[in-house]
């Protein structure tokens, strides 16, 4: 789950991470009474998405006095901003975090997540910030530096001094470094976070290492323990689709290809979308319905799958260990009559009962085509798209 760069740096703030003073808004009174409010010579109007890079999409920007906050907020709430992490649709403005401005002296990098190699928590640094962390990782390499942490030691003082080292700090500011990566581990671990990204970790004019950007990852499998988590969820954010799938229980994710996808088990749904691209189309999502297909699951499965416009064919893949393919066949054709389905359908089925299964489907009067394993049926599905309707 993803959250506001407001909200994360407000749970950063309660973990003693040094960050910008600052008020949210929501309109543009809002703006102009949060710059009047924070006071001081400058202020930073930035837009509040799920994505990154808008500075240069004009969604950060630094005004000196109260009446640009407001000319600021005017232009922003409402614009749909596109950066280079949103997509060519962009993202609508709806909130806005209004910020003290910051002298800045030097623009740094700073993450913390989950490093799956390593089973580990690692930091990642760089003198390189402010600019785009994947650029940095291809054209000059050599400027990150990971480090990760011992779990059983947590944060010492020596991982403080080496990565302070990294990013070029020394002396007192090598000191706040020290103090604030020891914050935000213990941020990381306390709210059971996946990714923390500090771009950029500035360091001021007056010599104080600052969070000027914060962004948030939480992992999704702990968020049943922090109900104040839950609470930033912005739905405005989430994808309508991924929302609703949420609800009934459905992993799904949305990809742009043309062949709707419904599997249960998730190493099975990402075999059947490999085996789709091998025959030379391309899935439209990554749907797990579980290890229970229910009837209702399926139904809202096949709602889903049918509600992207991109879809021209279903490819059903389902392994009846735990539920009965007799019942997954079942569940499949109540939920195709309740849907009306108006594209090629294809069910491949294995498992306890496929005979059942499959009678079950060939006597049901839909168009149904039946598949004997994963080749046949991605060949039959993509066939099916390939003649069109
Ligand atoms: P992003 O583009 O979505 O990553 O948004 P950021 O919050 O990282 O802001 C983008 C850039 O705006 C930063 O890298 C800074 O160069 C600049 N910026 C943000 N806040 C301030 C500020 O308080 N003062 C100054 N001078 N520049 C800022
Ligand atoms: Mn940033």
């Amino acid at each position: 789950m993803n959250i506001h760069e407001y909200q994360a740096k407000e749970i950063l703030r309660a973990f003693g991470v040094p960050v910008p003073r600052g008020i949210a808004a929501f309109s543009v009174e809002d703006a102009v009474r949060a710059a009047d409010k924070l006071g001081g010579v400058a202020w930073v109007v930035k837009a509040q998405i799920h994505a990154g890079g808008r500075g240069k999409g004009g969604g950060v920007k630094v005004v000196k006095s109260i009446e640009n906050v407001g000319t600021e907020a005017e232009r922003m709430l409402g614009m749909t901003l596109v950066t280079h992490q949103t997509g060519p649709h962009g993202r609508l403005v709806r909130r806005l975090y209004i910020e003290e401005g910051s002298a800045i002296e030097r623009e740094l990098y700073l993450s913390a997540l989950v490093d799956r190699s390593s089973s580990r928590v690692a930091f990642i640094a760089s003198t390189e910030g402010g600019m785009d962390i994947e650029t940095v990782a291809k054209e000059t390499p050599d400027k990150i530096q990971t480090f990760s942490v011992d779990p059983a030691a947590g944060y010492s003082r020596y991982l403080g001094h080496e990565i302070a080292a990294a990013l070029d700090l020394r002396g007192d500011q090598a000191a706040q470094c020290g103090a604030l990566i020891a914050a935000l581990y213990e941020a990381f671990m306390a709210k059971d976070m996946s990714l923390l990204e500090i771009n950029p970790l500035v360091v001021t004019k007056d010599g104080r290492v600052v969070c000027l950007d914060a962004k948030i990852n939480f992992d999704d499998n702990a968020l049943f323990r922090h109900k104040d988590v839950q609470e930033l969820r912005d739905p405005d954010e989430e994808d309508p689709m991924e929302r609703e799938a949420g609800k009934y229980d459905l992993s799904y994710v949305k990809l742009d290809g043309s062949i709707g996808c419904m599997v249960n088990g998730a190493g099975l749904a990402m075999a059947t979308m490999d085996i789709i691209k091998l025959y030379g189309e391309e899935p439209a999502n990554f749907l797990d319905v579980g290890g229970g297909a229910s009837r209702e699951k399926v139904t809202a499965a096949f709602k889903i799958i049918l509600s992207d416009p991109n879809v021209k064919g279903i490819l059903v893949n389902i392994f009846g260990g735990i539920m009965r393919c007799d019942i997954i066949a079942d569940g499949i054709i109540a939920a195709a009559h309740e849907v009306s389905l108006s594209v090629p359908l294809v069910v491949r089925l294995e498992g306890t009962n496929v005979e059942k299964g499959k009678e079950i489907l060939a006597s049901s009067g839909l168009p149904i085509v039946s598949a004997s394993d994963l080749a046949d049926a991605a060949q039959k599905i993509v066939a099916a798209v390939r003649s069109g309707p």
